[in-house]
């Protein structure tokens, strides 16, 4: 844009130079021609032979043709003054031969009155109207060169900045281009990464959903088959119904992630004691699991936090029963919770298989189980640390794991404290409350 503009600048004011220097160079001919005329006009009147008066002649048509070139190169303006000058230089010619007559007649008297009160003002005039008008295109020749020349420099200025911009612009368009090409290609990549998950998801669901299913299937037909007793009857309803809530906490749980990976799920904050769900969780699981025996390590004077209490307990709960699902030859569960004036940390310790490093970051993905020998026999959608991820994020914590395979992990919960919690006035005595549930 910058080169069009500066081209056609340029362009215009070299034609508008030129055209005033050849204007200005047409006036000062018809000026020197008026002067050549003046100066053979002289000589004839001195010396009036046929010579003189053929050069005489000559210098007329000279200047006659100056002063239509005029006309020809300047516009309209000029064209007028040359038909004043021609006009005035008809005049001149007639008052020229009458001086000539009276000078052949010898009446010296009369042709010095001709040359005194016509031809001369004549000629003067011609010559000022010249005079003036030269100089006025030669000044247009020299303002039109010097638009020119000021053009010419700001060119030369302004083209390295027009240059530099352009090409910054060059690659601020080629950085845009290449975020876009790494946005393009992070989407193929998540888009393929959900589409194996949905694959994954799929076949687990459906192994998932098959077992229970089979179950009740299975207890039902032999119900509605055999003949049983009442307390058989009992037992096969009760397996029914153990089937039937396991498929309705997976349903639940594959609910709940969705609502809270997308953004849907609200939750009721109020202040939450986090060892009274600890507590809680732990009484529960405790009578199912003698093999397991749980320790809590409680922090007195432990900090609120503000959250919702059932999800977090739904917290707890994940982890504590993974912890013992993972640690299939049994050993001690260990809850311990900690605080500061800004944050508390629940940790669930276990001494089971343990988690290899490479997949402590991925076992919060959804449907997400490591593949070995040990974790074959062990039920598993991977929901469960999905929805602990997800739960904590909503709580603005965080949660992570750590562990030693074939010593035990441990998954750590940190949350911040409620803003009115004063750590400081119930601060942790030395030495943390220890428990046997
Ligand atoms: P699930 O237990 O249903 O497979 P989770 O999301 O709870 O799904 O856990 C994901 C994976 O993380 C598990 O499959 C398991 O391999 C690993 N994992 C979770 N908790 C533990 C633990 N306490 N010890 C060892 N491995 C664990």
């Amino acid at each position: 844009m910058f080169s069009i503009v500066a081209a056609y600048t340029t362009q215009t004011q070299v034609d508008r130079a030129q055209r005033s220097e050849t204007v200005a160079e047409s006036y000062a001919g018809a000026l020197s021609a008026l002067n050549a005329e003046e100066t053979v006009e002289l000589e004839y009147l001195l010396d009036p032979i046929s010579d003189n008066i053929g050069r005489l002649e000559e210098a007329g048509r000279v200047l006659t043709d100056a002063v239509n070139e005029i006309a020809v190169q300047g516009g309209r303006e000029d064209a007028v003054l040359a038909k004043d000058i021609l006009a005035l230089h008809a005049q001149r010619l007639v008052a020229n031969e009458r001086l000539a007559g009276a000078s052949a007649a010898g009446d010296r008297t009369e042709a010095e009155r001709i040359h005194e009160n016509e031809s001369q003002p004549l000629f003067l005039a011609m010559k000022s109207r010249l005079t003036v008008a030269t100089e006025e295109r030669q000044a247009d020749s020299q303002s039109a060169l010097a638009g020119l020349e000021t053009t010419a420099r700001w060119i030369l200025i302004l083209s390295p900045i027009v240059f530099a911009i352009g090409f910054a612009l060059l690659i601020v368009l080629w950085l845009i281009l290449e975020r876009y090409r790494r946005a393009t290609r992070e989407t193929y990549r998540k888009i393929e990464q959900l589409s194996r998950l949905r694959g994954e998801f799929v076949s687990i669901v459906s192994h998932e959903f098959r077992t229970p299913l089979t179950g009740v299937q299975g207890f039902s037909e032999l119900m509605r088959d055999e003949e049983l007793t009442i307390p058989e009857m009992r037992e096969y309803a009760s397996d029914i119904n153990k089937d039937a809530r396991r498929l309705s906490s997976l349903i639940s749980d594959m609910l709940d992630l969705d609502l809270m990976e997308s953004g849907r799920m609200t939750l009721r904050f109020a202040p939450v004691d986090l060892n009274r769900i600890v507590m809680n969780a732990a009484a529960q699981s405790s009578s199912s699991a003698a093999a397991h025996p749980i320790e809590l390590h409680l922090s007195e004077g432990l900090p609120e936090v503000n959250g919702e209490s059932e999800r977090l307990t739904q917290v707890v709960t994940n982890l504590l029963s993974n912890a013992m699902k993972y640690s299939p030859s049994g050993g001690g569960i260990e809850l311990e919770t900690t605080g500061d004036g800004r944050m508390v940390t629940l940790t669930v310790r276990d001494h089971g298989i343990g988690i290899p490093a490479t997949h402590l970051e991925k076992i919060f993905d959804r449907y997400s189980q490591i593949e070995a020998t040990e974790t074959a026999s062990i039920k598993g959608v991977g929901l469960g640390l999905a929805i602990v991820y997800q739960i904590v994020r909503l709580h603005h914590g965080k949660v992570w794991a750590t562990s030693d395979v074939g010593e035990g992990s441990a998954f750590h919960v940190q949350l911040p404290v409620m803003e009115s919690a004063t750590f400081a006035a119930r601060a942790e005595q030395p030495g943390s409350r220890v428990r046997r549930a």
